[in-house]
């Protein structure tokens, strides 16, 4: 087994893994199971100061962005989508496919979204459904700081869509004050639970919205309105995975239960950013770093497979490499959630130290003392 510290998904701890192993019940008859879901969606909504509703959606976090889309998105509709990542940009695919109209709003891969600047933008044009923006766009690690860019984009009465899934239980997040309506996490990120996922906090403006539409959603799925009625009705739109459910509520009850957890991200993403910049490596980012990931250019003369390989293969720790624009360039930390932790991100930089040696790349510090200091 290898030390996972890769950008997602992360470790799991054992009693998570625990709970997805108690015996189940049938989700779509027993009542308890309809007590169970409804109280962990009110623990979420809670952790993100929401006054909307919660929900568990049985599918990896993509599911989430797609049924954000699919259930805003009438044809014709003009999106605005917030592409300064790879996973930002990736939303125009998702409208473009329920027949929506996305008008990128490009910048700067390197640095978080200049809010001033796209106020600047919202004064020509404003006329949006909704607009979409990702609070950690994990290629990149760049985040963008959502308690700003939201409210502006709901003064403008445009409905906003976040992507917090690499972010949330990593970086604060408040539903209510940063105006947004629809939220979209995942269970294998900082939560820190298997994939298998998508949790949802939905305002009554999006509720509305997708009420209030002229055409019906295309999609089943990825149809939110189909869990409007659930606990009511005692019915869900398909049978709710109550393993992986189990699982994510002890995952949960962790994180309530770690009031430490965001300082914890904080203090190991700085020190792991210190020992970068001291070894000579270069982050990707300028400014803009989230807590739960750190982004590595791969240094000249050497490939990201020759990194990744040796980290995993000789000293048993898995990281990640990057796809799309980023594919080759960059090699990627994930400390977030269950990898936040001294230990884990110890042994992880005593890996690369040894990888970077065996590769012939002198660093000018060690990663590891370097990361030891800076934890002090
Ligand atoms: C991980 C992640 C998702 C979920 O996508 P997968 O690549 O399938 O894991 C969505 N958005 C962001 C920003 C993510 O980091």
């Amino acid at each position: 087994m290898y030390k996972i510290m890769t950008a997602g998904p992360v470790q799991v701890r054992e009693n998570v893994r625990m709970a997805r192993s108690l015996e189940t019940t049938n989700p779509d008859l027993d009542l308890e199971f309809y007590e169970l879901y409804k109280e962990t969606c009110d623990i979420l909504n809670d952790y993100m100061h929401s006054k909307g509703r919660a929900y568990i959606l049985g599918g990896e976090g993509i599911l989430g962005l797609e049924a954000a889309c699919a259930s805003l998105t009438e044809p014709g509709d003009r999106v605005l989508v917030i592409d300064n990542g790879i996973f930002g940009k990736g939303f125009a695919d998702f409208v473009s496919m329920y027949g929506g109209t996305p008008v990128l709003y490009s910048a700067d891969y390197r640095n978080p979204l200049d809010a001033e600047a796209l106020a600047d933008f919202l004064e020509k044009d404003s006329d949006f459904k909704y607009a979409t923006v990702v609070h950690c766009d994990t290629p990149s690690g760049v985040l963008n700081d959502i308690s700003v860019i939201c409210p502006l984009l709901s003064q403008h009465g445009i409905l906003t869509v976040v992507d917090s899934v690499a972010a949330m239980f990593g970086e604060y997040v408040n539903v209510e004050e940063s105006c947004i309506d629809i939220l979209c996490g995942g269970s294998q990120k900082a939560l820190s639970a298997p994939p298998g996922l998508t949790m949802l906090w939905v305002s009554d403006r999006a509720l509305e919205a997708m009420e209030n539409r002229k055409t019906p959603i295309a999609a089943f799925y990825a149809n939110i309105l189909t869990f409007k009625n659930y606990y009511e009705d005692k019915w869900f739109p398909y049978t709710m995975p109550v393993s992986d459910i189990m699982g994510l509520r002890a995952a949960l009850d962790n994180a309530v239960a770690d009031t430490d957890i965001l300082a914890r991200h904080a203090k190991i993403a700085a020190a792991t950013r210190e020992a970068v910049r001291k070894s000579g490596l270069s982050l990707y980012l300028e400014s803009g770093y989230s807590n739960t990931v750190t982004v590595i250019e791969v240094p000249e003369g050497l490939t990201d497979e020759q990194i990744l390989s040796t980290v995993r293969d000789r000293y048993g720790v898995m990281l990640s490499g990057c796809f799309d624009v980023l594919a080759g360039k960059v090699f990627r930390i994930g400390h977030m959630g269950e990898n936040a932790n001294e230990d884990d991100m110890i042994m992880t930089m005593d890996a690369l130290d040894n990888t970077f040696a065996d590769l012939g790349y002198p660093l000018r510090a060690s990663l590891k003392e370097e990361f030891i200091n800076s934890m002090k």
